[in-house]
């Protein structure tokens, strides 16, 4: 154990003497979570092996599954890559800082804890005011995966980093709530075309746009490839059990107060407000995502949605689907990977096909 210390921020002007006490435990070797436009991260210096270590450990992470290397700006990030090709330089240029991650031959700089032995090397200049000045402060590149035990929702905010690793981290810079609120968007710059390993902030559309067709990963938690090794594992959870239930907004509340009845308040529910708007006054154990018509609001609010529901008395979290368009995407995902692919269609349920018995029963064992 040691005494985790709570340096507090102005998110937009970071004290420069607050944020030079976190960058002096970096550079020591030390771990500090800070905030980023995406969510958390919890920072290492990324060519010092014992302090990538101390990350994999306090975050229960597998060894097999590679950091991403901030930096403060994409000459420093370059750097530590070689034979770049030439979509590097258009995508850093258009999405940097910004939640987008390039991964790139390791010119064999960053060392083999932190690229998990690949001989590739992932980067990001995140766009948050906070991390920016910790890391130009900092002076060395730092490997920042989100700052959450492994397995579980991403933090969002410095009390979610707290719930999972007070104690075991040096300091936590709290610069209240993140933007964007799902991870950076990997694609591997190392194929052709460029392959969308984990889609996230930056949407597809987005960087066709800048460089043209780009392939993405096959779908779902169940047909991982081994290219981008953290997606083989199960993420995002909260202990309960969770289930995504798809249709539209009107079907999906009537299978609300169906799966309600079902589960007589053991199951919380993180709906649309337009799905919220049509269930009975007084409905408990509901968590708002915000308009079917923001994925951006849903995909800030998810994280915390899970955690804020996630409690003793609840067995199961029932999380309404989006859309795909966009970020909506990165948010399917994220609710997806929750669930360990759970899903069922809202007219399925309705017409019985599924009984909320069956629904509990159904999915993987829990790993906690
Ligand atoms: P996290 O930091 O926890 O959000 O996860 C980082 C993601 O980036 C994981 O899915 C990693 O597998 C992926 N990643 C990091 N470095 C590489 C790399 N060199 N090649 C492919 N994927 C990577
Ligand atoms: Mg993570």
């Amino acid at each position: 154990m040691r005494q985790t210390k709570v340096l507090t921020v102005d998110p937009h002007r970071p004290d420069p003497g607050t944020v030079e006490k976190a960058a002096r435990i970096l550079r020591s070797g030390g771990l500090v979570a800070f905030p980023t436009e995406t969510v958390y991260g919890l920072g290492a210096h990324a060519l010092d092996p014992n302090a990538v270590r101390a990350v994999f450990a306090v975050k229960g992470r597998p060894a097999d599954n590679p950091l991403i290397v901030h930096v403060s700006d994409a000459a420093k990030g370059f750097a530590l890559a070689k034979n770049l090709p030439a979509v590097a330089f258009a995508l850093a240029e258009a999405f940097w800082p910004g939640p987008l991650t390039l991964v790139v031959p390791s010119s064999g700089a960053v060392p083999k804890e932190t690229t998990a032995g690949l001989d590739t090397v992932a980067l990001r200049v995140p766009a948050h005011p906070v991390a920016l000045a910790l890391l130009a402060a900092a002076g060395v590149p730092v490997a920042a995966p989100s700052a959450n035990r492994s397995g579980r929702p991403s933090p969002t905010r410095a009390e979610h980093v707290l719930a999972d690793l007070d104690g075991r981290i040096d300091a936590v810079v709290d610069g209240g709530e993140t933007g964007v609120g799902v991870e950076s968007t990997v694609i591997d710059l190392t194929v052709s075309p460029p392959l969308i390993l984990r889609p996230g902030g930056v949407s597809r559309e987005q960087i066709e746009e800048v460089i043209g067709p780009v392939a993405e990963r096959a779908e779902g938690p169940s047909c991982e490839r081994p290219r981008s090794p953290g997606l083989k594992y199960r993420h995002y959870a909260p202990r309960a059990r969770a289930v995504v239930v798809s249709g539209a907004p009107d079907r999906v509340a009537q299978a609300v107060l169906k799966l309600a009845q079902g589960f007589q308040g053991r199951a919380a529910f993180l709906l649309s407000d337009e799905t919220i708007a049509t269930l009975p006054q007084g409905f408990s154990g509901l968590f708002p995502l915000g308009s079917k018509s923001a994925p951006e609001e849903a995909a800030r609010r998810l994280y915390h949605g899970l955690r804020e529901m996630d409690r003793p008395e609840v067995d199961v979290i029932f999380i309404e689907g989006y859309d795909e368009a966009g970020i909506g995407r990165a948010l399917m995902d994220r609710m997806r990977r929750a669930a360990a692919a759970a899903e069922v269609d809202a007219d399925a349920l309705l017409a019985g096909e599924l009984t909320p018995a069956e629904l509990a029963k159904s999915g993987e064992a829990r790993p906690w």
